[in-house]
């Protein structure tokens, strides 16, 4: 074992079945976010609904707090990448909205995000999402008992840049547990069979960055809001999985 490998925590039944729960009350989550999304309406209103839903279920939001993020859920607008805070702006049809929702159940993270349109977008737009998305999936297979860590950035990376976009670089996804953000850093891009070993116990919150121009990024003036420095399109999609005996759990769906 090398020194990160030594560092996943790796989790038992009973704690990948908190980690489920967890998941599961992040994905009605995002759904609901998600189903609110229209022209017209602003990303405060939005955070609201993410807000209302976390307290109805009895759980706590994940972000908000989290080195001062001052909301509950991450709201990225068109050139955003991440963490962009929901705040006065009004969706305009033809945007597209990353989600980004953490919620925090019983001790244990659940964590996920999906870029969705609003209203009618462009075609190039429209691709980015489908490739994103697929890109996810793609890492999602390579997320398995015996492979590597390299194998899930690479499937997330290849499929990105085949058709035509580019992957971030600075950041990516991570281990999950008890802390929000564990052992393993997961970029989005990286060589097949390198890497930490994957093993059964290892819970990784895979996300994939994608940008429909170059890779560079910038920061906003609130520190927080990731942007693209060409100010292209970005999308940003998440799924929590569990690696086991078994085979790989999405965690982060209904
Ligand atoms: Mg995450």
């Amino acid at each position: 074992m090398n020194a990160v490998e030594r560092r996943v925590e790796l989790k038992s039944e009973k704690e990948i079945a908190a980690l489920r729960a967890a998941g599961k009350l992040a994905a009605g989550l995002l759904n609901e976010v998600c189903a609110q999304v229209r022209p017209g309406i602003t990303t405060d209103e939005l955070d609201k609904v993410g807000a209302e839903f976390i307290r109805k279920n009895g759980a706590k939001p994940a972000f908000l707090g989290y080195r001062g993020f001052p909301k509950t859920i991450c709201l990225s607008v068109n050139d955003e990448v991440v963490h962009g805070i929901p705040g006065g702006r009004k969706l305009a049809e033809g945007d597209i909205l990353g989600v980004d929702v953490g919620v925090l159940l019983n001790g244990w993270y659940g964590d996920t995000a999906r870029t969705v349109a609003v209203g009618q977008i462009d075609a190039q737009a429209q691709r980015l999402l489908i490739v994103s998305k697929e890109s996810l999936e793609r890492s999602m297979d390579a997320a398995k008992n015996g492979g590597r860590l390299g194998d899930i950035s690479n499937a997330m990376q290849s499929v990105v840049e085949k058709a035509g976009f580019s992957v971030v670089r600075e950041y990516g996804g991570h281990g999950i547990g008890r802390g929000l953000h564990e052992d393993p850093h997961v970029p989005c891009l990286g060589k097949a069979g390198t890497g930490v070993r994957l093993v059964p116990g290892m819970v990784l919150a895979l996300e994939v960055m994608a940008n429909a121009g170059m890779p560079e990024i910038d920061h906003k003036a609130d520190d927080w809001t990731v942007v693209t420095k060409d100010g292209s399109l970005s999308a940003h999609f998440e799924h929590t999985v569990a690696i086991t005996e078994k085979g790989t759990e999405v965690l982060t769906v209904i």
